[in-house]
């Protein structure tokens, strides 16, 4: 989680997460003041997600439910009736699902919450819940929605933790989203997502701690299956007074570990399995892109992922190491939030590219077809960008001998249309090699 002016002195960008809802948290509950008076600030919007369609349709979930209602009934009465019961049940809901997803994964917290569930729930409710919480997105929202528009603007959610349409446990995520950004909105970061760690760096000074960075852990030592310190690259010991907290992935930790000797624990360490990777497009730009409808200039995030098929191709095919024949695109626009990002008039916008593979063995398409896009109205022609940068898990090669980036650097536009936002994904990963 950090910002940096990827591209220009003076545009702002969050290099991957931007949404900080999440950070309504316990932590914060208990320290949110103290982090306040350290320059921790949000910048909320009542307009969090939408999502465009190939026909030029567009539906947004913002947080005054009867608009949402109404935009939802603009696709079908039925799913509007859909909504708004969902609306009505989020309170007594969400209180169940976010108990399984806080619950420590202990046999006793787990014993509890199954017996807190089912005093409140009752038995038919207990297994309802259970069974949402397995649920693919794609048969939560076939058996909750009619129209194909209304499914995928919250399908598009579950792409962001990588659950595509058709993977168990998926629903929730899309629901969580859906339901949360209307009651509540999303948060940004004031000036950047890098506020939470800039105000945390801050209070741990403040309080005598100091924080080293760019210097490489080399392993965390363990006396009796305790964490007791870690020894850094240079040969230099830290001892741990409480504890050692190391956010590494799996594997990375059994590295500096050396595993614990617990052989199911090691296995299941060695053969975690990621999911496929994304890649982030930062532009600097002049203006907003042209969507078709005014009101997507005024939402943090605009999905361009047009179907459930769609996400779940794309999905598929980048498990298989191909470079998908279209991405998901979630479009960021922090500018719209927090004009703070940006010189004045200008904009960042944030482009997520979901899913990408993290070794390309193929690909589904000839990569270049800008003139051949499938939407009516493009929403990003003429939109100038000034600056790009761009990140993905492979290293990215932008030398001359590249033919693509040049040809589309030159145009001075973003590619003007929704087959063009797939070549731009296309050719930046087509450059990797
Ligand atoms: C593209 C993208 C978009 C995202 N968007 C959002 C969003 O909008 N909202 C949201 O809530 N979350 C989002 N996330 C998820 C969020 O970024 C992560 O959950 C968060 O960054 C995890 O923080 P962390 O400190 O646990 O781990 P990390 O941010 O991964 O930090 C781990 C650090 O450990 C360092 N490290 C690794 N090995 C060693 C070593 N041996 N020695 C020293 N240092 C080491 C790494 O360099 C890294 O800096 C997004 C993630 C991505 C990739």
């Amino acid at each position: 989680m950090k910002t940096g002016e990827y591209t220009l002195p003076g545009f702002r960008h969050d290099w991957a997460a931007m949404n900080l809802s999440l950070f309504a948290s316990a932590f914060h509950q208990q320290h949110g003041a103290e982090l306040a008076q350290h320059g921790l600030a949000f910048a909320p919007t009542a307009n969090p997600f939408a999502s465009l369609f190939p026909d030029g349709k567009w539906l947004g979930v913002s947080s005054d439910a009867a608009l949402t209602t109404a935009r939802i009934r603009g696709f079908s009465d039925t799913d509007a009736a859909a909504w708004t019961q969902l609306t009505e049940s989020f309170p007594a809901d969400a209180e169940a699902i976010l108990g399984v997803l806080g619950s420590p994964m202990s046999l006793r917290a787990l014993g509890t919450l199954v017996g807190k569930t089912w005093w409140r729930r009752g038995t038919a409710g207990s297994l309802d819940l259970a069974r949402f919480l397995t649920m693919s997105s794609r048969a939560w929202l076939d058996q909750t929605f009619e129209s194909d528009h209304v499914k995928a603007t919250l399908a598009a959610w579950g792409m962001h933790l990588d659950f595509a349409p058709d993977i168990a446990g998926g629903a929730v995520f899309p629901y969580l989203e859906g339901m949360a950004g209307q009651a509540f909105g999303m948060v940004l970061g004031q000036g950047g997502a890098d506020t939470i760690t800039s105000a945390m760096v801050a209070m741990i000074e403040a309080r005598g701690g100091s924080v080293q960075c760019g210097t490489s852990v080399s392993s965390i030592e363990q006396v009796a299956g305790r964490a007791i310190g870690i020894t850094l690259s240079d040969g230099t010991v830290v001892r741990a007074e409480k504890a050692v907290i190391a956010n590494l992935s799996p594997r990375g930790l059994m590295k500096l570990t050396g595993g614990t000797g617990d052989p199911r624990h090691e296995r299941a360490m060695k053969t975690f399995q990621h999911a496929p990777g994304t890649m982030m497009i930062h532009l600097a730009m002049d203006s907003l892109p042209n969507w078709p409808a005014a009101e997507l200039k005024r939402f943090a995030y605009v999905h361009l992922a047009p179907s459930m098929d769609q996400m779940a191709r794309t999905y598929a095919q980048a498990m298989a190491g191909q470079l998908p024949e279209e991405p998901v695109i979630v479009c960021g626009q922090p500018t719209v939030v927090d004009p703070s990002r940006a010189p004045a008039g200008k904009h960042v916008l944030w482009l997520q590219v979901r899913m990408a593979p993290g070794q390309i063995k193929g690909m589904q398409r000839a990569p270049l077809m800008p003139e051949t896009g499938r939407m009516p109205q493009n929403p990003l022609r003429n939109a100038h960008w000034i600056s790009w940068s761009v990140t993905h898990p492979a290293p990215v090669k932008t030398s001359s001998e590249n033919t693509w980036l040049p040809r589309i650097c030159s145009r001075r536009t973003i590619p003007t249309s929704w087959g063009a936002i797939r070549s731009v994904a296309a050719i930046i990963c087509t450059s990797i090699s």
